[in-house]
């Protein structure tokens, strides 16, 4: 049978804090239903009945099978499960992934979209820079313009407009975040009132949030902007739902609609006297109460009433002597008993009466407040949509004013170049925690003589943090965001590939030469010219050469077919020789500056190939025991006296080179040769040692 895959409907978190790639943290509920559930002709039916529609055309659905079917399932199990009206579900919308940026779910792990990799603190990631939202509903739309950035220039473009105008607009910007704050959660509210499943108090946040909508509506009435001017006219001032709302409900009405007090006084006449005799009772007891302590001469007689015996005399046992014949015994105590009569009955009934009768018209009231809220669904959902919209906006606006963002630029001509961009994550950290400043970096690719970018340079130097800026910028971009630069040109991107070498991964225990490589082959057969590729030590996860010899084929694959903008970070410094062989390869690397035998990282990327990695300075600064460093530089330079470049591996007639690396060499010539005073030395003196040195290796 087909399967409909559900999340469970429990906490809105569960399903949302765990990320694709780690089913373990997943909990599924998986139904099955029966294949006619999926069939193209009871969906059309199912869909066309629910939305009141004569065809699904409208919807652009039309032609789209595959989608109605799933659409029609979705409702019939919807409606299956719920057994309430849907009536606050929008109409499908045909949906196409090429009409967004497409992130996969690795990139979005890779870029730390929505979540730190290595499961640091929140604060890591994108989302939380960026969600300066106040309204639930707007922090649920930011989360899905990041995950979907935009493709198309005029919808970029008029989300950036209204960006822009808010950013000037400072102090009117200031007084809308706070009258969003206000605002709660409209759509989830009104979806509890369409299931049945509201609370009194839950109408209630709902009029008073919908009571703040005017006064939004009025300051967006005062901006100019094209995107701004439509979510005015979208916005529904809904004073009539609202006020049909606070002026049934009481201000704080019980969570419990049977704990009575839901409705308001002066709504309803007949409601108002059933709770005039309740409120009375107090005093109508306390007039019984003298009465019949007049009478019997018991002056501790007590009218009383307890939920489980209701309305009662008490007289102590010395006094019982004294109780008239017309009490009637109801229940015995050590030291009292307890009477009722007929006229007590006779008010108790009123009085329960009464009650019941309370409760009975204050449900009716509720639940036709309920249907008539219900029925202006489809209105609230649309202001709620715009004030989302707004909400991310003016979040983007904080951002770009509080961080100093520019606004990019999009070309046609396929250029991405970037002055002065900046990790917007990495620099917020940096702000905050005081650790060293982020230092700015250029970026310039297009699409024929900087196609390729080869970065290396040492460990830690900042290669990482190069390569993601660039799609986060891009990512930042296309959602209608300004980015951290002092300028951004840049194409519309169709796609972000990131992928991560295998030991970067290691930490997701994932079989990791295998996964590596199956996302390196997704790339090569899905980027388009239009797609940035960010590959950052691809071919670690094997044996050096196996990784080598494998990463010089993706770059070559690259730069012959896919024509992807490609940055590529690699400690395989044999990679930076294709620069020489491919027109559209360029090197660049991560300076350092070198102090003696330490390094300091200057965290800027300059033209060029790093003259070498620098592995065992960081390894030095790492605190690796000096007697390791010191061998490895031996090492080292036997090994790199030995090597070919790939260039000569890959010319006709090239013989495989022989490495070996660990044959040791007699003991005291690293300290002869290390001793050896090149400034005093002469010529003849340089030729003698090295015979002598020769004649040592035998
Ligand atoms: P690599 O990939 O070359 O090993 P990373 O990109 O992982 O290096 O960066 C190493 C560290 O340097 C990170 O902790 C990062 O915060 C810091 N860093 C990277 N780029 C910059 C920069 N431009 N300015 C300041 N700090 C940076
Ligand atoms: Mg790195």
């Amino acid at each position: 049978p087909a399967q409909l895959t559900l999340f469970p409907a429990g906490p809105a978190g569960a399903a949302e804090a765990s990320t694709p790639g780690r089913p373990a943290a997943r909990r599924y509920l998986r139904t099955e239903l029966e294949d006619w559930v999926f069939q193209f002709d009871h969906a059309r039916r199912t869909l066309c009945e629910h939305f009141q529609l004569h065809s699904l055309e409208g919807l652009g659905l039309a032609g789209h099978h595959g989608a109605v079917a799933a659409a029609g399932a979705i409702l019939y199990y919807l409606r299956d499960t719920q057994k309430a009206s849907l009536q606050h579900l929008d109409r499908p919308v045909f949906f196409r992934q090429r009409d967004h940026m497409v992130l996969d779910s690795v990139t979005v792990r890779n870029l730390e979209l929505l979540e730190p990799l290595f499961g640091g603190p929140r604060e890591y990631t994108l989302l939380h820079v960026l969600d300066q939202t106040a309204t639930a509903m707007g922090a649920r739309l930011l989360r899905q313009w990041l995950l979907k950035p935009a493709i198309e220039g005029a919808e970029i473009e008029a989300r950036l407009d209204a960006v822009e105008e808010l950013k000037k607009e400072t102090i009117l910007r200031a007084e809308l975040g706070r009258d969003l704050a206000k605002v709660l959660d409209i759509e989830r509210l009104l979806a509890r009132v369409t299931l049945g499943t509201a609370t009194p108090r839950d109408l209630v946040a709902l009029g008073t949030s919908l009571t703040g909508i005017p006064l939004l509506r009025a300051f967006v009435g005062r901006l100019r902007s094209g995107r701004l001017c439509d979510l005015h006219g979208r916005m529904d001032e809904l004073g009539d739902v609202s006020s049909a709302i606070l002026t049934t409900l009481t201000d704080e009405p019980p969570a419990n609609p049977a704990d009575g007090g839901v409705i308001r006084a002066g709504f309803d006449p007949a409601l108002d006297e059933l709770r005039e005799l309740q409120h009375n009772s107090r005093s109508f007891i306390l007039q019984i109460e003298q009465r019949e302590r007049a009478r019997t001469g018991i002056q501790s007689l007590k009218v009383r009433f307890n939920n489980v015996f209701g309305y009662y005399i008490e007289i102590s046992k010395p006094n019982l002597r004294l109780a008239p014949s017309d009490y009637e015994r109801k229940q015995t105590l050590v030291n009292a008993e307890r009477f009722t009569t007929l006229e007590l009955k006779e008010y108790e009934r009123k009085v329960l009466d009464a009650q019941e009768r309370i409760l009975v018209i204050e449900r009716e009231h509720l639940e036709k407040l309920r249907q008539r809220v219900a029925g202006e669904a489809a209105r609230v959902r649309r202001t709620a949509a715009a004030v989302a919209e707004l909400d991310v906006y003016l979040a983007l606006a904080h951002v770009a004013a509080d961080c100093n963002y520019a606004r990019p630029v999009f070309n046609s001509t396929g250029e991405m170049q970037v002055v002065a961009g900046r990790h917007p994550v990495i620099e917020r950290l940096a702000e905050s925690e005081r650790a060293e400043r982020f230092i700015p970096n250029d970026l310039y690719l297009n699409d024929s003589t900087d196609l390729i970018a080869v970065i290396t340079g040492p460990n830690m130097g900042g290669k990482s943090t190069y390569l993601r800026q660039a799609a986060l910028i891009a990512i930042l971009a296309q959602m209608g965001s300004f980015v951290p630069a002092s300028s951004a040109r840049l194409p519309i991107l169709d796609r972000i590939f990131t992928r991560i070498g295998a030991s970067d991964n290691l930490a997701l225990g994932r079989s990791t030469f295998m996964v590596e490589m199956t996302e390196t082959a997704q790339i090569l057969n899905t980027a388009t010219p239009a797609s940035l590729i960010i590959l950052d030590e691809v071919g670690r996860g094997t044996a050096t050469f196996d990784g080598l010899a494998i990463a010089w084929a993706v770059v070559e694959y690259i730069h012959q077919r896919t024509r992807a903008k490609t940055l590529f970070a690699t400690h395989y410094h044999e990679l930076t020789e294709l620069a020489e062989l491919l027109s559209g390869v360029r090197n660049l690397h991560v300076s350092v500056k070198e102090a003696g035998e330490q390094i300091i990282f200057l965290r800027k990327v300059e033209p060029g190939s790093a003259d070498r990695s620098y592995g065992i300075e960081v390894a030095r600064l790492a605190g690796l025991p000096l007697p390791v460093i010191e061998r490895a530089h031996d090492v080292l330079v036997r090994h790199e006296e030995r090597e070919h470049s790939v260039s000569e591996e890959l010319s006709p007639g090239a013989h495989p080179s022989q490495i070996s690396i660990f044959t040791p060499l007699p003991p005291g010539m690293v300290e002869q040769i290390r001793s050896i005073n090149l400034d005093e030395l002469r010529p003849i003196e340089a030729l003698n040692l090295l015979a002598d040195l020769k004649k040592g290796l035998g």
